[in-house]
């Protein structure tokens, strides 16, 4: 029998982070139980029998705030060592029995420890957590936690960096503006001696130019920064999730297209040389997208686009789909392929192909391949591991396409390219530190 609890955890799933729920439930309890509202108690008079002293230092502004700094901070610090035991039944191989496994049964793999009560701290001082009185620890403060302590961890390590390209770089179907903050400090990246990566869904097959063309202020800012060869031969740019890599050529300041027998592993090779099976598979997701259309009455208000290796669905003009609209078609899109793949090909041996079916944010795509191919990829050619590499993106939910790098390293959860641009300048100012304590 389904329970109550479990159709609404289905229906949820899709918006929410287990781990960043799990943090939250449980700062929600000194919120709860310690943190009171000043004008309940301050209405009581003086000498009532439930006003001790204690629990009016507890409510007078200043006391409070310390205490709950305290008591969230060591919940985070409780929470940095249940991620210490699980890294440590992972490198065993056997994370599923980490206490974290039991307490978060969906929770992925860490690539580095995070130093949670320190960014705990740090962000307290810009979020005003502790200090709050109505409004509990939230969705984004855990995330910006989470985020400070994971750029924290990794600034001694880090090789590769990689990006999403919409809402992370530059707003949804903009080219990156010659403006940006973003181009002096990806150019700092590179001065840094890190590798850089543009890891988008965008698919142009091999179609330098387009690439050239959306990314151009960040181009520009190449050909202005006195930077060497060497460090801007480290930028590259892999369009379509894993499908088009592309180099930076110093020489002529343009990006220059890889041919993917260079560089694909031969499990990759196996199906992205496969035209019918790929054909195959976008006929039946476009199949789908085309009875959701029906279904949900956007006869006329969309387009169904058709490329080598995508499909998607885009609004005209005139209307906007709703986040709902999008995770309908993305997660109806999901299961159909899935379904697909494990009742027909499976049966005749075949092993599934990859693929990503996302919203992205104001349209819908379903990509042959995924970004989890593009950055495992981009290790194996770079030579990084996990806890080498950064993948910063806005798609982390299961609608997303940058959730699936979790899987491969280290990540990184913003919302807009001013969130990407705080990040990099937290990261520029640790790798200054690095460089300092090496020399
Ligand atoms: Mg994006």
């Amino acid at each position: 029998m389904t329970s109550l609890y479990s159709i609404n955890y289905h229906t949820r799933a899709h918006k929410r982070d287990a781990f960043i729920e799990f943090i939250k439930s449980l700062l929600l309890t000194p919120f709860v139980l310690h943190t009171r509202p000043q004008s309940a108690t301050g209405a009581l008079p003086e000498d009532s029998n439930f006003t001790n002293s204690a629990r009016k230092d507890d409510c007078d502004g200043g006391p409070e705030g310390d205490k709950n700094v305290e008591r969230y901070s060591e919940i985070l610090f409780c929470v940095e060592e249940l991620i210490l035991d699980h890294i440590r039944h992972q490198d065993n191989k056997l994370a599923e029995l980490s206490r974290l496994s039991t307490l978060v049964p969906s929770i992925g793999r860490f690539f580095t420890p995070l130093p949670l009560k320190e960014s705990f701290i740090k962000q307290d001082a810009k979020r005003s957590m502790a200090a709050r009185r109505f409004v509990p620890p939230s969705f984004n403060d855990v995330r910006a936690i989470l985020n400070d302590a994971q750029v924290t961890a990794i600034a001694s390590t880090v090789k590769l960096i990689t990006f999403d390209g919409d809402m992370t770089l530059y707003a949804d179907g903009e080219d990156f503006a010659k403006d940006s903050q973003l181009v002096q400090l990806i150019i700092e990246l590179l001065r840094n001696d890190l590798y850089v990566a543009i890891v988008t869904a965008a698919g142009y097959p091999g179609n330098a130019a387009r690439y050239q063309k959306r990314l151009s202020g960040l181009l520009d800012g190449f050909k202005m920064s006195g930077l060497s060869s060497e460090a801007l031969g480290r930028f590259y740019v892999l369009g379509g999730e894993c499908n088009y890599l592309f180099r930076y050529d110093t020489d002529s300041h343009h990006l220059v297209y890889i041919a993917p027998e260079t560089y694909q592993p031969p499990s990759v090779r196996e199906w992205a040389g496969n035209a019918a099976r790929i054909s195959d598979l976008l006929d039946v997701a476009q199949q789908t997208v085309e009875e959701r259309v029906n279904e949900m009455g956007l006869n006329g208000k969309v387009s169904i686009l058709r490329k080598d290796r995508a499909i998607g669905v885009v609004s005209d003009k005139q209307i906007t789909l709703t986040r709902e609209q999008l995770d309908e078609f993305a997660l109806s899109t999901q299961r159909r392929l899935n379904n697909y793949q494990h009742t027909i090909l499976i049966r005749e041996g075949q092993r599934p192909l990859p693929f990503c079916a996302f919203n992205g944010g104001s349209d819908v795509w379903v990509d042959i391949g995924n970004k989890l191919i593009g950055v495992q990829m981009l290790q194996e050619i770079l030579n990084t591991t996990g806890s080498e590499t950064l993948h910063v993106g806005d798609q982390f939910l299961s609608t997303g396409n940058d959730i699936s790098t979790r899987t491969a390293c280290c990540t990184v959860w913003i919302t807009s390219p001013e969130e990407t641009a705080e990040i990099l300048i937290e990261l520029c100012h640790l790798l200054s530190k690095r460089d300092r304590m090496r020399i």
